[in-house]
C-alpha cells in the first residue's frame, strides 16, 4: 500500500469551558489513502465536524498530530501554509449560509483563483465558466447571485468554488443535509463523478449512516469525541461489532417490505452523555445494551479484528 495521503495520530481538541474542559476529540487515529472516501459518522454533537476542522488546521490541536502528505499540517507556515490551504478544501453544510449573498457566483468562485493568483483576464473567465460547466451549471449563471439559486444549486457553486483551486483533498462537512432528499442523490453523484474525474480524496462527515454507505470506501463511527469502530463500509453494514453501530444500523429502513417488517429496531436509552468532564470507562456504557462491570472502569482502545476493520468495545478483546 502506498503512503497515506492523510494520517492522525492519536489527535485531541480541547476547548476550556465554564464548567470543565470539552474533549470534542479525544485520541483519535486513522489515516486515508489517496483516492479514498472515508465517511466519518455519528448523532450531532459527537465531535466529527471539530475532527475535520483540527484535520485542516482551522483549529489547532491540544495533542497528537495530522500529517497531509507527510506534513504536520499544524506547523506549516508561509509559503507550506499556502500550499497545504490550496491543496485541501472544505464544502460546509448550509448552502445557504456559506455563500456572500452580496457577490456574483463567479467572485465567488474566483476568490481562490485570486487569492492564489491562479489566472487572470479571460483565462480566469474561462476557467469560471468551465467550474460551473463541470458541477452541472451554465456559463451564464455567474453573473448571478446566490439568491437566485436552489439549494441544490448553491451546494454546487460551493463544490465548484472548492474545486477552483484544484485540490487534492476536499472535507465535506454534512453536504447535502440541508438538501431535499431528491437533491441530496445528485450531489452525492456529483462527488462521485468528480472523484472519478479528479482521483479526489474525500473526508466524508455524515450523521446519515445511510446515505455514507454510497459514497464510502471506509467508515469510521465516532461517539461522544472518539472513534469506536472503523471498517470498509461493505463489511461495516454486513457485520457490524460496536453496540452502538449496531443501534445506528437498526435505525435505517430497509426497501424490502418483507425484511422491514422483520426489522428489529435497537431503542437508545438515554441522552448522549456531556462531553464535559467525561467519566472514565466506555463512553457509551450509560446507553448501552451490553454493558459489563468492566466497561464501567476501563475505556476500551480500538483494537484490531478482522482485515482493516477496529473496534473499541470489551465485548471483542
Ligand atoms: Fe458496551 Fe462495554 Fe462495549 Fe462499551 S465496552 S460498547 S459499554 S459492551
Amino acid at each position: 500500500m502506498s503512503d497515506p495521503i492523510l494520517k492522525v495520530s492519536n489527535l485531541k481538541k480541547y476547548f476550556r469551558v465554564t464548567n470543565g474542559l470539552l474533549k470534542a476529540v479525544d485520541d483519535v487515529s486513522f489515516s486515508m489513502q489517496r483516492g479514498e472516501t472515508f465517511g466519518l459518522v455519528g448523532e450531532s454533537g459527537c465531535g466529527k465536524s471539530t475532527l475535520g476542522r483540527t484535520i485542516m488546521g482551522l483549529y489547532g490541536a491540544n495533542g497528537g498530530q495530522v500529517l497531509f502528505n507527510g506534513k504536520n499540517v499544524h506547523q506549516l507556515k508561509g509559503k507550506n501554509l499556502k500550499h497545504f490551504n490550496r491543496e485541501m478544501q472544505m464544502v460546509f453544510q448550509d448552502p445557504y449560509a456559506s455563500l456572500n449573498p452580496r457577490m456574483t457566483v463567479g467572485n465567488i468562485i474566483s476568490e481562490g483563483i485570486d487569492i492564489h493568483r491562479l489566472y487572470s483576464g479571460v483565462k480566469r473567465r474561462e476557467r469560471i465558466s468551465e467550474l460551473l460547466q463541470t458541477v452541472g451549471l451554465f456559463e451564464e449563471h455567474a453573473s448571478r447571485f446566490p439568491h437566485e439559486f436552489s439549494g441544490g444549486q448553491r451546494q454546487r457553486i460551493g463544490i465548484a468554488r472548492a474545486l477552483a483551486i484544484e485540490p487534492q483533498f476536499i472535507v465535506a462537512d454534512e453536504p447535502v443535509s440541508a438538501l431535499d432528499v431528491s437533491v441530496q442523490a445528485q450531489v452525492i453523484n456529483l462527488f462521485k463523478r468528480l472523484q472519478k474525474e479528479k482521483g479526489l480524496t474525500y473526508l466524508f462527515i455524515s450523521h446519515d449512516l445511510a446515505m455514507v454507505k454510497y459514497i464510502s470506501d471506509r467508515i469510521g463511527v465516532m461517539y461522544l469525541g472518539a472513534l469506536v469502530e472503523v471498517s470498509k463500509a461493505s463489511e461495516l453494514y454486513r457485520k457490524p461489532l460496536h453496540p452502538y453501530t449496531i443501534a445506528l444500523l437498526s435505525a435505517i429502513p430497509i426497501p424490502d417490505p418483507e425484511v422491514e417488517r422483520k426489522r428489529e429496531r435497537i431503542i437508545l436509552e438515554g441522552d448522549v452523555p456531556s462531553p464535559i468532564n467525561t467519566p472514565p470507562g466506555c463512553r457509551f456504557f450509560a446507553r448501552c445494551p451490553k454493558a459489563m462491570e468492566v466497561c464501567h472502569l476501563n475505556n476500551p482502545t480500538l483494537l484490531q479484528v478482522g482485515e482493516d476493520h477496529y473496534v473499541a468495545c470489551h465485548l471483542y478483546k
